[in-house]
């Protein structure tokens, strides 16, 4: 049995990966360390987690934990996945993986020397929708994939307003928070890599202190495809959906950019559509089940430490070009 130590008694914890974690045969949550012990005690007694430790440090000092989930806001990435590396453990890391780029190029030189197994818990690629897409593009039936566009603009529900539209330090605006998931998305999906990006903010009133919680922009891969991408924290009405357009034929993905195993996938060949069948799975199950194999050294997690860099990569030159006006190059490993 491998047991998992969580880090920071938080939502998606809560709401997704400690039941993902328990959902498998081989693997369970046995300890949470939160910064404030009385919530770290009163979240490990609804999740059922046998223990609650206030340091980080002393979860750490466990020899029977074999990984780590780290769920605390962004800045915190860094120093508790370097202090579970050195103590030993694998670390399965929420995204953005740092808030700069050569923290996340620490982390995963680190998780290297030690031998240890460093994923970033980007969920959309677990998701059988965007598995699908890739299947088909691989098997040539789209064609060459020309361009793509991403609806991920949502509604930031009322319990998550707090470090992501007021905390820049905590890494919050919706750029850090979700367009790093277009970039995992597309660069799995495509198969390509995000070589530059150009893109405009917004602050359309639930961002504060300079935060953005909107953005449009143009990404270009390595291959010549060009992909659009809106994201939001403030659109209660749109759906969300991942399309492809090809020379041989179009996907549309709808209802797909989410945390639950839905939506639909379609093929378009001129005017014929048809729906393309899909088995769902929840995809937290799926991105815990891959990085307990990789621990095991049966594959790779999901979505690995390199992958975490890159979406950070775009993240951070999309917000550069905000800024600037400019087209802006999107550094590599
Ligand atoms: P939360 O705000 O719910 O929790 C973040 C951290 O804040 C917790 O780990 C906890 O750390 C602390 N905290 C929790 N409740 C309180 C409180 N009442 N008062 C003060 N501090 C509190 O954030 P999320 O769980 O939504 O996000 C955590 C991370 O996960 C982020 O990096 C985010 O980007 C990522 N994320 C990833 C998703 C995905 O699908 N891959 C989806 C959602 C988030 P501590 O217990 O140590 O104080």
């Amino acid at each position: 049995m491998l047991l998992w130590g969580v880090i920071g008694a938080g939502t998606i914890g809560r709401e997704w990966m400690v039941p993902a974690i328990n959902a498998q045969p081989d693997s369970m949550v046995a300890a949470v360390a939160s910064s404030n012990l009385e919530r770290g005690r009163l979240y490990a007694k609804e999740l059922g987690i046998p223990r609650a430790h206030s340091s980080v440090a002393d979860l750490l000092a466990d020899p029977t934990i074999n990984a780590v989930y780290i769920s605390t806001t962004n800045e915190w990435h860094e120093p508790q996945a370097l202090a579970a590396i050195a103590a030993g453990k694998h670390v399965l890391c929420e995204k953005p993986l740092a808030l700069s780029l050569d923290s996340a190029r620490t982390m995963v030189a680190a998780a290297a020397a030690a031998g240890v197994v460093l994923g970033t818990n980007h969920h959309l690629r677990n998701a059988a929708t965007h598995r699908k897409m890739r299947e088909l593009i691989q098997s040539g039936a789209t064609g060459r994939p020309l361009a793509a566009r991403v609806f991920h603009a949502v509604y930031l529900p009322s319990h998550l307003q707090g470090w992501r539209i007021d905390r820049p330090d905590a890494g919050g605006g919706v750029t850090l928070d979700i367009t790093v998931h277009d970039a995992d998305t597309l660069r799995f999906v495509l198969d390509d890599e995000i070589t530059e990006v150009t893109a405009m903010t917004a602050s359309q009133g639930m961002g504060r202190a300079g935060l953005e919680d909107a953005v449009m922009g143009v990404m270009r891969f390595g291959s010549g495809t060009i992909a659009q991408f809106h994201d939001a924290f403030t659109s209660p009405h749109a759906y969300t959906g991942f399309e492809v357009h090809g020379t041989d034929g179009s996907l549309y993905g709808r209802d797909v950019m989410t945390q639950r195993p839905v939506g639909t996938v379609t093929i378009r060949h001129g005017d014929t559509e048809e729906e393309v069948s899909v088995g769902h799975e929840n995809l937290y199950e799926r991105s815990v089940r891959c990085f307990n194999a990789a621990i095991r050294g049966e594959g790779d997690p999901a979505a690995s430490g390199a992958d975490g860099v890159r979406s950070l990569a775009v993240a951070l030159a999309v917000r550069e070009s905000a800024q600037t006006g400019r087209t802006v190059p999107v550094a590599g490993d």
